[in-house]
């Protein structure tokens, strides 16, 4: 055994993520900014009524962004976050791969999928040949951790929302991937269980989405590993298929 399936064995990530044969996937089709600095648009986004709070929320540059999730007190949730954790990775990519919540490492470094299931996000990147910043963009659907690792409630959620919403707009991904129950119900807007909603491709307000396991999960049920791998290369062929698409239209003109 090599040194890092050692490692990854005392982590409990064992047997190691790796490639598998790719399983035969049915494909199925589916259909400027305020110039402000954040520290001056802070305390305006704050005392803003919740709708007027999303509209200039929705106006938001990456720098505006990122100043007013950090000094973002619009839920419960800022009064026990040691660090917000706004999200990383190309702000072009074409993939974007959404999960619920910081856990406690995510607080602590102010990163998302830093611990355990981060580094099995990684090794699920590496898999299908990407990795965590190129092309790819990680973020959560709040930005501040559940106490004790709680699912965000809905009321928490509804006040993050925008928040993700711009950096999706921002983003302009090809492919969105929804890990876990909570980012594909926020998405999705449904309460069906991640089961049911994979190997299909829906909708994001336009943008192609896949739903699978979240990596957190996946360290709990390491039986649905391949389930996760059957929906990573979904994602991929789907990809691949929108790439053409583009290239085909591209040609044509
Ligand atoms: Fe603000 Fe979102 Fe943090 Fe709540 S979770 S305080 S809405 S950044």
């Amino acid at each position: 055994m090599s040194r890092r399936d050692l490692v990854l064995e005392e982590m409990g990530l064992g047997p190691r993520w790796r490639l598998r044969a790719r399983p035969d996937v049915d494909f199925v089709s589916a259909p400027e900014a305020l110039e402000s600095t954040s520290n001056a648009v802070a305390p305006m986004v704050a005392a803003a009524m919740p709708s007027a709070r999303r509209e200039i929320i929705l106006q938001m540059d990456w720098p505006t962004l990122k100043g007013a999730v950090e000094q973002c007190s619009a839920c419960p949730l800022h009064a026990k976050r040691n660090k917000t954790v706004f999200g990383v990775g190309d702000e072009r990519a074409s993939w974007l791969f959404v999960g619920e919540g910081p856990g406690a490492d995510e607080d602590a470094k102010g990163e998302p999928f830093v611990g355990q299931a981060g580094r099995l996000l990684d090794n699920m990147l590496a898999a299908i040949g990407m990795k965590r910043g190129e092309d790819v963009y990680i973020a959560n659907v709040v930005k501040c951790r559940p106490p004790n690792n709680r699912n965000p409630e809905s009321g928490e959620m509804s006040c993050c929302e925008p928040y993700l919403t711009r950096q999706i707009e921002l983003i302009r991904p090809k492919l969105i991937v929804a890990m876990g129950k909570i980012a594909a119900s926020h998405l999705l807007q449904t309460d069906a269980a991640v089961a049911s909603l994979r190997g299909r491709v829906h909708e994001y307000r336009g943008t192609p989405l896949i739903v699978t396991y979240h990596p957190a999960y996946l360290l709990r049920t390491l039986a649905d590993k391949a389930k996760a791998w059957t929906d990573l290369c979904f994602a991929q062929d789907h990809m691949a298929a929108i790439v053409a698409a583009g290239n085909q239209a591209h040609e044509e003109r």
